[in-house]
């Protein structure tokens, strides 16, 4: 064959491909853009596990009527402008992709409206060359992207999709993930018109009753609350005793400057915190947030952004190890929160 430059269509779905598998990582990108764009609510409608729909409506600054169709173009983003901004990347977003992607294998229409602007305004692309095309509309301030018929026109992808039920309980996963991550932000979440989640916002005091509504009441009655700073290190949360520790990876949960991760490294350090203390058939359950200056690790390593890479791996890794095992140790009660002093090994 000769070489030819592929249809716009064709290259935002081979982009899909890597970062859109199933629903949740639709709502996944969606939920980071409202985040991104400094919304405080924000309501998730799912009809059929997400096969069917996806919308996501927020309060967040909006989208103008002259920059609709470039939100949608690949390679397209507000956030970053130049190398400098990748390295200090604030954003839960900055690839520009999301939007292009998801619309190129689903029925995908913005409607937006920012504070600043009198009419709200609809966009949706069509065809190979993913012409966007604009119409008026009736929204608040704020943003819905409205996601309908996911995979419709990549059968190979639809066909790995599981039950409806099996594709919203990841949903429901990943909004935990995020109800862990902001307090501040109020978030609902249903389903078939029916309301399955509510996690209203709290303030810094209340902080535990999010947590006990993710994690349940047992949990945050159990746990063993921490907060241990070392250099310019910070570890806070709360641990489970051996004997209150589950008996699946459901209740795991370990935030690094506010992002979610899933890291090799960092989980080793917990289950060695544990040591034998733990029963074979049950797993480490925790709620941990690692702050350290943002210079001293990068988080841009994978485009589902899960793992994460330490300057110093090999202090943060004893930190965790010894902040948890003190922890543990002390079995202090989750009412009466208390502070460790950290003494490195
Ligand atoms: P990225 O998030 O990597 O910038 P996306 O394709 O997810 O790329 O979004 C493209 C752009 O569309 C964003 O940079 C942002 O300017 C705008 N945008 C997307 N979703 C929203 C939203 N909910 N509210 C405001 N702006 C949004
Ligand atoms: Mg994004």
């Amino acid at each position: 064959m000769p070489i030819r430059l592929l249809p716009i269509s064709l290259a935002n779905q081979i982009a899909a491909g890597e970062v859109i598998e199933r629903p949740s990582s639709v709502v996944k990108e969606l939920v980071e853009n409202s985040l991104d764009a400094g919304a405080m609510q924000l309501v998730i409608d799912i009809e059929k596990g997400g096969r069917r729909r996806i919308r996501i409506r927020d309060n967040g600054s909006g989208v103008s009527k002259d920059e609709l169709a470039l939100a949608l173009a690949r390679h397209a983003t507000s956030k970053i402008a130049s190398l400098d901004d990748l390295e200090a990347i604030q954003s839960l977003g900055f690839r520009g992709e999301a939007l292009a992607s998801i619309s190129s294998v689903s029925r995908l229409t913005l409607t937006s409206k920012p504070a600043d602007q009198q009419q709200a305004w609809r966009a949706w692309v069509e065809g190979r060359d993913m012409q966007a095309e604009l119409a008026p509309a009736s929204h608040p301030n704020g943003t819905t992207v409205d996601v309908e018929d996911l995979f419709f026109n990549t059968p190979a992808r639809r066909k790995f999709l599981r039950t409806d039920k099996t594709e919203f309980n990841h949903i429901d996963e990943l909004l935990k993930r995020i109800a862990l991550s902001r307090f501040d932000v109020r978030l609902t979440l249903n389903h078939n018109q029916k309301m399955v989640r509510n996690y209203p916002a709290v303030d810094s005091a209340q902080v535990v009753d999010r947590v006990a509504r993710v994690m349940s009441s047992q949990f945050t009655e159990h746990a063993i609350a921490l907060d241990v700073e070392h250099l310019a290190l910070r570890l806070w949360g709360w641990v489970a005793p051996p004997d209150g520790c589950r008996h699946q990876a459901d209740g795991q949960y370990f935030y690094v400057n506010g992002r979610m991760m899933r890291d090799r490294m960092l989980n080793h350090a917990i289950r060695q915190a544990y040591g034998d203390t733990l029963n074979d058939d049950r797993v480490p359950t925790y709620v941990l947030y690692l702050e350290l200056p943002a210079t001293e690790v990068d988080v841009n390593v994978h485009p589902a952004k899960h793992e994460v890479r330490f300057q110093q791996g090999r202090e943060v890794h004893d930190f965790v190890l010894q902040s948890v095992r003190q922890a543990l140790d002390t079995k202090a009660s989750a009412k009466g929160s208390s502070t460790h002093s950290y003494q490195p090994s």
